[in-house]
């Protein structure tokens, strides 16, 4: 048959538009960024961030995976120094590389909702930055990590991940750092964000989201730790029957800026307790009421507000609102590098 005369210079046309549609597509850059926790705790050794990330399977279908060693400790031996450093190091990455897609933080589980929450508060981007961790070590029989790591990248690549926070990825659930908390000392499914439940799922098809937390967050926070290199002291004590306040006053005396107290129910305290927040409120330390109970809020109580009050107001406590008590701390300490005021205060717990 003949071939028509259109048909070589067509394909002269053709050829290099072929070529190029051949050429893969360019996988996102996804940076790991080690801190430690079980996840690289193997026995006689912990794992190195190269090591963690040759465990995954197929990690190069998905993404550019980049490393980097911070620390490789257990989170409860993280510090807020430690903290401070780990957030001007992403937010100096994010600035330095706008091709970066997305980071991935490996943390112990232990303490991770902090350092997660410290994070949501002080990193200044929208790209995801994922904290991820694994209740199994290495080496066990169902060691959790590799899945977790593979979801963390898979999620911190993900297009609809940008402008949700700082999120948390275990049992291939998504979970705002705000409300994550461990439940459990021991399940895979360790993690839940309490009454509000999670963000979304990493399927084996894709990344799906189900919601987003509205409360400020990253991009829209007031806290810039770029020139800050400590927090103040800020303690947490909890209420139970007959707890004394003179741990609250010891707190304050050992140099606590800010104390918060893990109360019971929607904030109450033991009487003792409660002299002893009145006390420290009159030596200037800023007091924080959360609850211990794990779900609702801490806010006035009606016909406690601003109107009704005689003048002039003795100082108050900061109403915790629905932050567990671990997470008011984290907020307290960033809040307490721009004020003192209570209603400023106050302000923050209602916006973050
Ligand atoms: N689960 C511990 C943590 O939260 C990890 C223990 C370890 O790193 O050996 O850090």
């Amino acid at each position: 048959m003949r071939t028509p005369r259109i048909a070589l210079p067509l394909c002269l046309v053709l050829l290099p538009l072929a070529v190029e549609a051949a050429q893969p597509v360019e996988l996102p850059a996804v940076r790991l960024i080690a801190t430690g926790g079980t996840i690289s705790s193997r026995p006689g050794g912990r794992l190195t961030a190269a090591e963690l990330v040759a465990l995954v399977p197929a990690l190069d279908r998905h993404v550019r995976a980049e490393t980097e060693q911070f620390s490789n400790l257990p989170s409860s031996e993280l510090t807020v120094t430690a903290w401070l450093a780990l957030a001007r190091r992403v937010n100096r990455l994010l600035d330095e590389r706008p091709a970066l897609s997305g980071i991935v933080v490996t943390s112990g589980t232990d303490t991770l909702e902090e350092v997660a929450y410290f994070l949501h508060l002080t990193v200044r981007h929208t790209r995801p930055v994922v904290v991820v961790g694994a209740m199994r070590p290495p080496g066990t029989l169902g060691y959790d990590g590799a899945a977790n790591l593979l979801h963390a990248f898979r999620v911190a690549a993900a297009p609809a991940s940008v402008g949700r926070g700082v999120l948390v990825v275990l049992n291939a659930e998504i979970h705002s750092a705000r409300d994550v908390t461990k439940a459990n000392a021991q399940g895979l499914d360790a993690f839940g964000s309490r009454e509000y439940g999670r963000l979304g799922v990493v399927g084996h098809d894709r990344v799906l989201y189900y919601g987003r937390t509205d409360r400020r967050h990253t991009w829209r926070s007031e806290f810039d730790v770029s020139a800050i290199d400590r927090l103040p002291r800020v303690d947490v004590l909890l209420a139970y029957q007959g707890a004394p306040g003179d741990l609250i006053v010891a707190a304050a005396a050992r140099g606590a800026a800010g104390v918060v107290v893990a109360a019971s129910g929607a904030g109450s305290m033991s009487p003792s307790q409660l002299d002893a927040t009145r006390l420290v409120l009159r030596r200037g330390v800023a007091v924080v009421v959360a609850s211990r109970t794990g779900g609702g809020r801490v806010v006035p109580r009606p016909g406690t507000g601003p109107r009704k009050r005689r003048l002039p107001a003795p100082p108050r406590r900061v109403m915790g609102e629905d932050l567990s008590p671990v997470k008011a701390r984290v907020l307290l300490m960033l809040a307490l590098t721009h004020t003192r005021e209570q209603a400023e205060i106050q302000r923050m717990f209602q916006e973050y």
